[in-house]
């Protein structure tokens, strides 16, 4: 029987890891809703609706009528890519430059109805697991099995900082780390579905957990 796994947590908890392979491990479909994020935020940016100073929420509204998003399975990689308007746009949105807007554009209402509904659509009448930071508060509220994922700040700003070397950007880590700490406060802060634990999700800390470890531990909470 397919069910609805909803994964919420922190940034760089490592959320999407355990997500994909969950999704492979139980032939369900994966949904990266923090990639829909940044997919409206890469928009903004190639569309000078966003500079270093200034960035104009109205203007952006204005535009999402025009933002297609997509997912496309890539077999090779065993998990869905992210398109934006047609184009591939998987690598595109992980640079530190995107992380550094994407909360400004998910606290905009619009932009949240206009993707939570699209989400909605994506997990109907299917096992899917889907990572983000509102699911089992806001997309499914009645999802069957909800975590949430935490780890200390500095555990998880090391893992992004490894992850962001390994693809050849040029970062320094005290910036990743004030970065994901600037992101947990915008997101637990914002007006429209800040980041809380669903009061029936369960909570798990990787901090000092192997991902084996951590897998195991979510297996057996899919199985009982
Ligand atoms: O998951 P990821 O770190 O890629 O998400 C990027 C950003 O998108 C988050 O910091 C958050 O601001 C936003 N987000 C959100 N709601 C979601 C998923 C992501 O607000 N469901």
């Amino acid at each position: 029987q397919n069910i609805t796994i909803a994964i919420d947590g922190f940034s760089s908890t490592g959320k999407s890891t355990v997500a994909k392979q969950l999704a492979k491990h139980l032939g369900y479909v994966y949904v990266d809703t923090g990639a829909m994020y940044r997919a409206v935020t890469l928009y903004a940016m190639q569309n000078g609706l966003i500079d270093a100073e200034a960035f104009n929420v109205e203007t952006l509204v204005d535009h999402l009528p025009e933002i297609n998003i997509s997912f496309k399975f890539n077999a090779e990689l065993g998990f869905a890519e992210v398109y934006l308007n047609g184009v591939n746009i998987e690598k595109d949105i992980r640079t530190l430059e995107v992380s550094s807007f994407v909360s400004q554009v998910a606290a905009i209402s619009e932009v949240r109805q206009k993707l939570v509904e699209q989400q909605q659509k994506m997990g109907a009448d299917k096992g899917v697991v889907m990572d983000g930071r509102d699911i089992g508060t806001v997309v499914f509220p009645d999802a069957e099995l909800k975590l949430f994922m935490t780890a200390t700040a500095e555990t998880r700003a090391q893992r992004r900082f490894k992850e962001l070397i390994e693809r050849g950007d040029q970062v320094a880590y005290e910036d990743v780390l004030n970065n994901v700490k600037e992101r947990d406060y915008i997101d637990s802060n914002r007006e429209d579905s800040p980041l809380v634990k669903a009061d029936d999700a369960i909570e798990i800390d990787n901090s000092d957990l192997t991902f084996e470890e951590q897998f195991e531990k979510i297996l057996q909470l899919v199985k009982s």
